[in-house]
């Protein structure tokens, strides 16, 4: 399979859509992100990665980072996890406090915000850094040293955290955080602000292609916790748009509101779109349509 000429084919039938949307505008630094960007990168289970456009250049990871904290909870902890986050699709927007009250501070699934901030608490309590923890595992994965925080996107947020924050709070007056609130938030800002290239987060989400296995050939989860995160992408992992998403792409996937979406071809291979441009769900409107051309391309869609 040329992959390079494939990826050209994508990125030319999505060349009407780059611009389309708006880059994320309630975290500022995101803000002034140029939305005419576009990358799309292709990891081969055995780490052969080919990209076009921008696929070099990083991007604030944000949401994609809550498949990555997932996993590492889930290797270092097993199934204790799904205690305190549940895992069917919300329905409601990656941000919303509604569903938390009604079903007593449990957040239906790992990948709105509500559910990420549990894992992040899990994860602290685990290694006590839980936001270094990811970047090392990241470096690792991508084979990428110069993976980093970016510090003004995480005060950033931090500074426009007032969301996040309720939530947080909401979920600690129902005893479903081990670690105090500042704590918590402050490690999931800085997960979220993790900058990474297209080519980078294909790499490091080799994992949930190889069904389990690390970039070095070593185990970090079973194939079948492996296929429970895929899973969960799939159901969950854009939010109110995974119905829309499984039926445009066909893929277990997670986007972030930098613009970018990893999705994972389980036995084959892992891709990272990014485009800064969203829809008003959230999801980047470049990005879906690359993908979505991709799976029509090649037939490779989990259907
Ligand atoms: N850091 C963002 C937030 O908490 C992540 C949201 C996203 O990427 N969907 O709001």
């Amino acid at each position: 399979m040329d992959y390079q000429s494939l990826l050209e084919e994508v990125a030319a039938h999505v060349a009407p859509q780059i611009g389309q949307g708006e880059p994320a505008q309630y975290i500022p630094a995101l803000a002034s992100v140029d939305p005419r960007r576009f990358g799309i990168a292709l990891a081969d289970v055995d780490g052969t990665v080919t990209g076009v456009g921008d696929w070099e250049v990083p991007f604030s990871v944000q949401s994609i980072s809550k498949a990555f904290s997932l996993a590492l909870v889930l290797e270092q902890d097993g199934e204790r996890i799904w205690r305190r986050v549940g895992r069917e699709p919300s329905g409601n927007p990656f941000n919303s406090l509604v569903q938390l009250e009604y079903e007593n501070g449990i957040p239906r699934n790992p990948f709105i915000n509500a559910g990420a901030l549990v894992v992040t608490d899990r994860l602290q309590t685990l290694t006590g850094d839980a936001s270094t923890t990811m970047l090392e595992f990241l470096r690792a994965e991508s084979g990428n040293p110069d993976v980093a925080f970016d510090q003004v996107v995480a005060a950033s947020e931090a500074e426009h955290g007032d969301r996040n924050a309720a939530l947080a709070h909401f979920m600690a007056s129902y005893g479903n955080l081990d670690n105090p609130v500042p704590t918590v938030l402050e490690h999931y800002f800085w997960q979220c602000s993790i900058e990474m290239s297209c080519r980078d987060l294909a790499l490091a989400g080799g994992f949930l292609a190889r069904h389990g296995l690390r970039a070095d050939g070593s185990r970090l989860l079973s194939p079948r916790q492996a296929k429970r995160i895929n899973a969960v992408m799939l159901t969950c992992g854009t939010y109110d748009a995974a119905g829309d998403f499984a039926y445009r792409v066909g893929l277990p996937g997670k986007s972030g509101v930098g613009g970018g979406i990893v999705a994972v071809i389980p036995g084959r291979c892992t891709l990272c779109v990014w485009s800064p441009g969203l829809d008003a769900r959230g999801n980047s409107v470049a990005g879906l349509a690359a993908l979505d051309h991709f799976t029509t391309l090649t037939g490779w869609s989990v259907f």
